[in-house]
C-alpha cells in the first residue's frame, strides 16, 4: 500500500504501543506490525494498486488493474528499471506470478525456491530453498506458480508434497507441513490462497495437491495459517471421504459413487481407477464473499484412458467445484468434460464476474477456458447453493469455442449442460494381445485450447484475453495399469501443429456473445498469463523470451522487450511512489519441452534462464 499520512500516524501509534508492551515486559516490532497483511487488505487487493496480495490479483482472479499512469499511448517508452537472476544451475520453467506488499515482492522459482526481492532496486534481501529429495515426481517441469501472504508470513508450496510457511521479514521456516507421499506423485505446483470464512470469521489457507498423471486421489486442504495445522480435507473423487478437526467427515458425493464403475471383484467394490481417480485441484481457489464459496476447478480423472472408468462420468474430476469453507462440503459443481478421455482437466483458473446475459440480464457468473477449448460462464448463485447433489449440470449460462477446429464436440447443450460429443474421438481400446489401439486426431489435444497459464478480465473493455493455443495430437489408447510412482495414462500421444504460421493465439472474447474481437499469433505456444490494466493495455509474456504489450481494444502489438529466455509466467503490475511498474518472470521450461511432441522440438531453439524483470517509464 501507498504510504499516506494516516498509515504514518498508525506507525507512529503503534510506536507508542511497542513501548508500552515493552514496558510490560513484552516485544513488539512495531515496523514489523505495521506491514503485517489483513483479511480487509486482501479482499481489498484488486481496488489497491500499491501491492499485489493475491494470485489472481484480487480474490476474483480478474487480473485487471487500475493503473493508468502506463497507457496504450506511453507504452513504448517503457525501460527496464532492474532485473535479478535467481542464480544456480537451476533454471527450467519459471512459471510465478509474483507478490508485492510493502515494497518487497514475493517471487517463486523453480526447484521449490523463494526470493524476497526490493522491489524498487532488486536488491536480494533473502532467499528460501527447500531441501528436495531425489525421488519428486512432479509431470511438468519443476515448476512453482506462486506464493500467498497473510499476517507476517508467506506461503509456498513444494514439489515434495509440503506447505511451507517463512517469516516474511527473515525467510526463516515458521511451520512446515508434508501433506502426500511424492513418492507416488503427489506434489504441489500452484499458489496457495488465503480466504476469510464468513460464517466463523476464521481465515484459512486454502490449497491443493498435484498428481493426476501418477493416480493420486485429488485433495483440496485448509489450514490455519498461523500454525499449518489441518482444518478440513476435501477429496474430489466421487464416494471418498473428507476430513474435519482431525475426524472423518462425509464422503464426497453419493457414497456408493454410481459415476465410477463397480467391480464385485475388487475389495473396493469397485473398479481399480475409483482408488486412483484424480481430480487434483492444481491451481488457485477464487472466492465468491457473498455466498462465502470456495471456487476451483478439479483435475482430470486418472487413468486418462476413459475405458477403464466406463460406464459413468468420473464426478468429481474434469469440471469446476464449489466448496464451503467452514466444513469443506462440497456445495456444487460443474462438469466441463464428463468421463474426460483426454486430460482435458477443469484445472484452469475460474474468474469471478459480472455476466451480461445477451437477453440483457446482470448474472454473478465464474468465466473459464477450458482445455477443451470451450469458454464457458456459470451461474455462481445456483453452484453456491448447498443441498441436494453437487452435480448442477443446469447452472451452464454459456459455452463458446475460443480455439479453432474442435474436433472432440460440436457444442454443448444449454438444457442439460452436456457436451455434444462427437463419436468416434474417444480413441477405441486395444484389441485382445496388441499393445495399443487406432490412432485418431484430436483437437485440442491434451495441453490444452489453453493451459494453466491465467486470462485476464477487463473491466473497461468487459473483454476476456485468453492466452490460447492451436494443436492437435494424434492419441490412442494402451491398457492402463496403476503401478504406484509410475505414469497411469493408458493413452498414447503425439502433439502436433494445427495450422504452418502460428500455435500461440491470443484471443479477446466478449463474454455476452462468444465473439472474437482480436486476435494475435505467436509461432511458439503461450504458456504465459496476462494482466489487463485501465490503461488499455493487456500484457503476456511468448515462448520466444518477449514481454509484449497490446492495445486491449484492437490488439495492436505496441511494445516487447526481449528478457532472454522463454517467458512462461504471469506478469503483474503495481504502483510505488507514484510510478508505475510491471513486473515478469523470464526462464524457459514448463509442460511443453517435456511433453510437446513436434512442438517441443520446435522449442529447443529456446535457451533457458531464471530472472525477474522490472518495468516502467523513464522520469520526465
Ligand atoms: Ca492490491
Ligand atoms: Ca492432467
Amino acid at each position: 500500500m501507498r504510504r499516506t499520512d494516516k498509515s504514518a500516524w498508525a506507525r507512529l501509534s503503534l510506536n507508542a504501543m511497542s513501548i508500552a508492551l515493552a514496558a510490560a515486559g513484552l516485544v513488539l516490532s512495531s515496523a514489523a506490525a505495521a506491514a503485517d497483511v489483513t483479511w480487509d487488505d486482501i479482499v481489498n487487493d484488486d481496488k489497491t494498486p500499491g501491492d499485489v496480495l493475491m494470485y489472481g490479483m484480487g480474490v476474483k482472479a480478474q487480473r485487471y488493474s487500475t493503473l493508468k499512469q502506463v497507457t496504450a499511448d506511453n507504452v513504448d517508452k517503457l525501460v527496464p528499471a532492474w532485473s535479478f537472476s535467481f542464480g544456480d544451475e537451476k533454471q527450467r520453467g519459471q512459471e510465478s506470478q509474483a507478490i508485492v506488499q510493502d515494497g518487497i515482492i514475493y517471487v517463486t522459482g523453480s526447484y521449490s525456491r523463494l526470493f524476497a526481492l526490493d522491489a524498487k532496486t532488486g536488491k536480494r534481501l533473502w532467499t528460501y530453498q527447500h531441501r528436495l529429495p531425489d525421488d519428486i515426481r512432479p509431470c511438468c517441469d519443476v515448476i512453482n506458480r506462486g506464493a500467498a501472504i497473510y499476517g507476517d508470513k508467506v506461503y509456498f508450496g513444494t514439489l515434495d508434497a509440503a506447505l511451507v510457511a517463512l517469516n516474511k521479514k527473515t525467510g526463516k521456516v515458521v511451520w512446515q507441513k508434508k501433506f502426500g507421499d511424492h513418492k507416488v506423485g503427489y506434489t504441489m505446483t500452484g499458489a496457495p490462497t488465503i480466504i476469510k470464512d464468513q460464517k466463523t470469521g476464521k481465515v484459512l489457507l486454502i490449497h491443493g495437491t498435484s498428481g493426476d498423471e501418477f493416480g493420486v486421489v485429488g485433495q483440496l486442504y485448509a489450514r490455519d495459517p498461523d500454525t499449518g495445522e489441518e482444518v478440513w480435507m476435501r477429496p474430489l473423487v466421487e464416494g471418498h471421504r473428507g476430513r474435519l478437526n482431525g475426524k472423518e467427515s462425509t464422503y464426497t458425493g453419493d457414497p456408493k459413487a454410481p459415476s465410477w464403475p463397480a467391480d464385485k471383484n475388487s475389495p473396493t467394490g469397485k473398479v481399480e481407477a475409483w482408488s486412483h481417480g484424480g481430480g487434483a485441484p492444481w491451481q488457485s481457489a477464487s472466492f465468491d464473499v457473498e455466498t462465502n464459496t470456495i471456487v476451483i476447478g478439479a483435475g482430470n480423472p486418472a487413468p486418462w484412458n476413459g475405458w477403464a472408468r466406463t460406464p459413468g462420468d468420473s464426478l468429481f474430476t474434469s469440471g469446476q467445484a464449489y466448496i464451503d469453507p467452514t466444513t469443506g462440503e462440497l456445495k456444487g459443481f460443474y462438469q466441463h468434460t464428463p468421463n474426460d478421455h483426454w486430460d482435458f482437466s477443469g484445472n484452469n483458473e475460474l474468474v469471478l464476474f459480472d455476466w451480461k446475459s445477451p437477453q440483457g440480464k446482470t448474472v454473478k457468473a465464474a468465466a473459464h477456458a477450458d482445455r477443451n477449448g470451450f469458454f464457458f460462464v456459470t451461474d455462481v448463485n445456483k453452484l453456491a447453493k448447498a443441498g441436494g447433489s453437487p452435480n448442477r449440470p443446469t447452472a451452464l449460462l454459456a459455452a463458446y469455442p475460443f480455439v479453432d477446429k474442435i474436433t472432440w464436440a460440436k457444442g454443448f447443450d444449454l438444457k442439460t449442460g452436456r457436451p455434444i460429443e462427437v463419436a468416434g474421438q474417444r480413441p477405441p481400446a486395444p484389441k485382445a494381445g496388441e499393445e495399443k489401439g487406432p490412432t485418431v486426431e484430436v483437437s485440442p489435444p491434451f495441453l490444452g485450447g489453453k493451459n494453466w497459464n491465467p486470462m485476464a478480465y477487463n473491466q473497461d473493455t468487459g473483454l476476456f484475453y485468453i492466452p490460447a493455443n492451436h494443436w492437435k495430437e494424434d492419441y490412442w489408447s494402451e491398457m492402463p495399469h496403476y503401478n504406484a510412482g509410475g505414469a497411469y495414462l493408458g493413452m498414447g500421444f503425439r502433439i502436433r501443429k494445427l495450422y504452418d504460421d502460428h500455435v500461440g493465439i491470443l484471443r479477446a472474447m466478449n463474454p455476452t456473445t462468444g465473439k472474437i474481437e482480436w486476435e494475435h499469433k505467436e509461432e511458439l505456444p503461450l504458456w504465459s498469463g496476462v494482466v489487463t490494466t485501465a490503461g488499455n493495455l493487456v500484457f503476456t509474456g511468448t515462448s520466444e523470451g518477449y514481454l509484449k504489450a497490446f492495445d486491449a481494444k484492437t490488439g495492436k502489438e505496441l511494445w516487447k522487450f526481449q528478457t532472454g529466455s522463454g517467458v512462461v509466467s504471469v506478469p503483474i503490475t503495481w504502483e510505488m511512489d507514484g510510478e508505475q511498474y510491471i513486473g515478469v518472470s523470464s526462464g524457459y521450461g514448463g509442460a511443453v519441452p517435456l511433453w510437446g511432441g513436434d512442438l517441443a522440438d520446435l522449442t529447443k531453439r529456446v535457451t533457458q534462464g531464471g530472472s525477474f524483470w522490472v518495468f516502467k517509464l523513464p522520469k520526465a
